[in-house]
């Protein structure tokens, strides 16, 4: 029998599709140069494209990418500096972040405090020229871990010098796109929401 290829699932597929290299150290700045912050990591917690409204419209994207790790110099909760050496460290800027409030069409909460999922201080964006350059939220269910996200579309150097667990491993909340999923044949797995939710294209 021939063996087929789904284009939805197939990590040789993807690999080829999102080429990786050595580098585990990543430089992300807004648009005006107020904000840096560094990325350093062997694993990233997760690497996902997003296709929510919630992320979408904060972006003003048809799609983005986030690269999530367990530590930053930020406090998810309070939002404080925190001193030491971390996965991601905002090395310039830190006061310039400004928190995104919630707000109608977000799909996952109206304000950051009543998600059933996440809490904390949410997204962040440079006060003098808005970019979005960093997520901080911990999680309310499950390990209740930290989760600081950072967006390659910040980043200084392209996608491919990284590290293969730094490249995207899945499309997350496609019942929400508003692009035709089924047309992004990159060999990863296309979930209706969440990674541990149903495949939208099987
Ligand atoms: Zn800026
Ligand atoms: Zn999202």
């Amino acid at each position: 029998m021939e063996s087929q290829i789904n284009p939805h699932d197939d990590i040789s597929l993807s690999e080829k599709i999102y080429p990786s290299g050595d580098k585990s150290e990543a430089q992300a700045m807004c648009i005006c140069g107020a904000v840096k912050i560094n990325i350093k990591t062997q694993s990233p917690e997760m690497s996902t494209f997003c296709h929510c409204w919630s992320c979408r419209r904060a972006h003003s994207a048809p799609m983005y990418h986030v690269i999530y790790c367990c530590t930053a110099n930020i406090d998810c909760r309070t939002g404080k500096k925190k001193s030491g050496n971390f996965e991601i460290t905002v090395v310039k800027g830190f006061d310039h972040l400004q928190q995104v409030k919630g707000g109608p069409g977000n799909p996952n909460y109206r304000t950051f405090d009543d998600s059933p999922r996440v809490g904390g201080i949410g997204r962040l964006f440079c006060r003098d020229c808005g970019t979005i350059m960093l997520n901080a939220f911990y999680r309310k269910i499950e390990d209740k871990g930290e989760r600081y996200g950072v967006f390659p579309g910040t980043f200084t150097d392209k996608m491919n010098i990284f590290l293969r667990a730094w490249q995207p491993t899945s499309h997350i909340n496609c019942e929400s796109a508003i692009i035709n999923v089924s047309a992004i044949q990159d060999g990863l797995k296309k979930y209706q929401t969440m990674t541990d939710s149903e495949l939208f294209i099987k």
